[in-house]
């Protein structure tokens, strides 16, 4: 049986099965049990990249991230994922996901797209950032060596999803550009399915891979870590600059976009860098942007850190509302009142949520039924 190594803190997954019973977990096991493998790369489970380019020497020249790494022949890219073979670059994470994972769509986060349905999420191995707080760092931090995969091709991966009665697949756990290739497959498929696809980034994907994925994608979420470039360099040993840029292709696509700042004490808890956030995400991606503060839990480098005090998350959720921004959310506190969307005309409770789970949804046809302000995002 495939172990589940998660991306989400264990206390959300134990408080997912309480209020579910253990039905989705167990699915997951039979998923995984059904059909993992040993073997490495068996014939069809190997991809081209896309996105890059041949330079002299046999060099590759990748230009799917930021980073735009040069890789020689034999040699992998700083995702640890994307290798020089033959002088051609390939991807050793495609069909190969760690795991198929069933949640509610909130646990994304995505809080404005068909609130309560299922959602399967499909993640590898590695990463393109080294966030030294990382929830997930048992699969971000691996080779595609160092976890177990299973075999599931693009195809295979929608079809799990509607015999699952998903509606929607998401790319998260680990960072999806990272195996943006099976992504883009499962992504054109699904589309045809009537499904809807979504992803979680850190929002290091260069421009031009961001907008062929946006031609079909319906959402993403973005973890906007900070607005402090030392921040981006010192714990996730990467830059700012490039996460705005792919916010505003984002927002310029007119796709559906939400935001997650992770307040982690002492590092980015500092409130005139939260202010100049949500100033910034007023002028290039208006009020509109539905914003998460996420609570911090201690984890992988930073287990001396405590938990982001709940006065914290208020005070920040406090200041982005006062720059006008309509919709901010406070994640990782259950039973907090911001778990829940308000309609910001008349101030009713639209959408109740505790924790990750639905109560309630009001919205009608994308409108408040009290007011009838329009609402934000996808609603069927
Ligand atoms: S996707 Fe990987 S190989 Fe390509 S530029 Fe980014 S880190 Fe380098």
């Amino acid at each position: 049986m495939v172990l589940e190594l998660n991306r989400r803190s264990f206390l959300k997954r134990s408080f997912l099965c309480f209020l579910f019973g253990s039905a989705s977990s167990h699915l997951l096991s039979s998923l995984s049990q059904s059909k993992e493998t040993d073997s490495p790369f068996p014939k069809g489970f190997d991809r081209k990249a896309m996105f890059f380019k041949r330079a002299e020497n046999n060099l590759i020249h990748c230009e799917l991230c930021f980073r735009k790494c040069l890789i020689p022949e034999g040699r992998r890219g700083f995702c640890r994922v994307r290798e020089n073979i033959a002088g051609e670059l390939r991807s050793l994470v495609y069909g190969r996901p760690g795991g198929l994972q069933i949640d509610p769509i909130e646990l994304e986060p995505m809080y404005h797209m068909v609130p309560g349905h299922k959602n399967l999420c499909v993640y590898t191995a590695s990463c393109n950032f080294r966030c030294k707080h990382c929830h997930n760092w048992s699969i971000s931090q691996s080779t595609p060596e160092q976890i177990k995969a299973l075999y599931y091709t693009p195809k295979e991966i929608v079809e799990e999803a509607s015999r699952q009665g998903c509606q929607s697949i998401s790319h998260s756990i680990n960072e999806p550009t990272v195996f943006y290739e099976m992504m883009y497959d499962v992504v054109q498929i699904a589309k045809k399915r009537g499904l809807l696809t979504l992803c979680h980034t850190n929002g290091g994907m260069a421009k031009n891979p961001m907008l062929e994925l946006l031609r079909s994608m319906d959402g993403v979420t973005v973890d906007l870590k900070s607005f402090n470039q030392k921040f981006y360099q010192e714990i996730s040993e990467a830059r700012l600059e490039p996460v705005l840029e792919t916010l505003k292709v984002i927002h310029d696509s007119n796709k559906h976009l939400e935001i997650v700042n992770l307040i982690i004490p002492t590092l980015n808890d500092h409130m005139d860098d939260i202010k100049k956030m949500c100033k910034w995400i007023v002028e290039n991606l208006g009020r509109n942007t539905p914003l998460h503060f996420t609570r911090f839990s201690p984890s992988y480098k930073m287990t001396h850190l405590p938990y982001t005090p709940i006065k914290t998350l208020d005070e920040a959720r406090s200041i982005a509302m006062g720059e006008g921004i309509k919709y901010v959310y406070v994640g990782n506190v259950v039973g907090h009142p911001a778990n829940s969307t308000y309609c910001p005309k008349c101030g009713k409770k639209l959408i109740e949520r505790t924790h990750f789970i639905l109560l309630k949804n009001h919205v009608k046809n994308g409108l408040c039924p009290f007011c009838n302000e329009k609402i934000p995002g996808i609603w069927s």
